[in-house]
């Protein structure tokens, strides 16, 4: 498949190997895009910087979501590396620990705030700036990933779940506001998968064991399955889905019990 031959695009959110950001990105970069990535802070620069290397013509920069100097730059770089953007890929996401194991009606007003700014602004930040990049290109498409504790409780979720909720509602609002520039804005929502930042979440495995027991597949996902869909709505065969959450779970949310 070559569906997004001759596009460029932007993947924010990988941290290693097991993100599902990389996941999309190879998934990309083997459809024929050209990609910038982006990395949080010094410390994931090497992992990315390396994991970059696999790709062709790379651009790798810095972008810690909660700056705003920090996406200014980016997206000034971008214009002049690339002149123009056809996608983006959002996949920032994060909440203090404590805030993943202790009782959810014990969330901070800080908790909260962070968890709410780099996992549910934060899109509105990156699309603001990539929509005229974009425009310039006759359209784009964003896609972010989300979860199923935007609509049901899961034990030590808590407030990655009400971010998740105020994340889908903004792909909504997004697609209404850009649509009219033919710029496409959905989410994916990935079944559980072992990465750095489920860690966070305190008794995962046991989430993921009941996957496997419930989901009409009896599997979990992986995350070569979650960029594959997330492709779909990158390129062409998305081109009339906007607004949308797209569940990539093995038919989890369909069970009943
Ligand atoms: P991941 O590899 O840990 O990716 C999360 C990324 O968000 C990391 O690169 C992380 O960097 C980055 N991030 C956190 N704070 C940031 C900030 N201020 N600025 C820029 N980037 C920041 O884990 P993942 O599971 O692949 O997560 C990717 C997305 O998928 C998230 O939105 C997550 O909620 C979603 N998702 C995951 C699952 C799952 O079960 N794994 C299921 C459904 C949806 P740091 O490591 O530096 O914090």
């Amino acid at each position: 498949m070559n569906d997004l031959a001759g596009q460029q695009g932007l993947v924010v959110g990988v941290a290693n190997k097991r993100s599902i950001a990389w996941a999309i990105a190879r998934a990309a970069a083997a459809q024929g895009a050209r990609l910038a990535l982006t990395y949080q802070g010094e410390r994931l620069e090497e992992n990315v910087r390396e994991l970059a290397g696999e790709l062709d013509r790379p651009v790798v920069l810095p972008c810690d979501v909660t700056s705003d100097a920090q996406i200014a730059t980016l997206f000034e770089t971008l214009q002049t590396e690339f002149g123009g953007l056809d996608f983006l890929v959002h996949g920032a996401a994060f909440a203090p620990r404590e805030e993943l194991s202790a009782p959810f009606v014990q969330t901070s007003r800080g908790g909260f705030a962070t968890a709410l700014d780099v996992s549910a602004y934060s899109l509105i930040a990156l699309a603001r700036p990539a929509a005229p990049l974009m425009a310039a290109r006759g359209g784009g498409s964003i896609v972010t990933l989300t979860y199923l504790g935007s609509e049901r409780v899961f034990p030590n979720y808590n407030v990655m779940g009400v971010a998740k909720a105020a994340l889908e509602a903004t792909v909504r609002y997004l697609a209404s506001d850009l649509g009219p520039q033919n710029i496409r804005v959905n989410a994916v929502s990935a079944g559980p998968i072992k990465t750095l930042a489920a860690s966070g979440v305190g008794g995962f495995s046991s989430i993921l064991q009941v996957y496997r027991d419930r989901a009409p597949l009896r599997r979990n996902v992986e995350t070569a399955e979650v960029a594959d869909a997330a492709c779909f709505l990158l390129g062409p065969g998305g081109r009339g889905i906007s607004g949308e959450v797209l569940m990539v779970d093995a038919g989890y949310h369909v069970a009943g019990m």
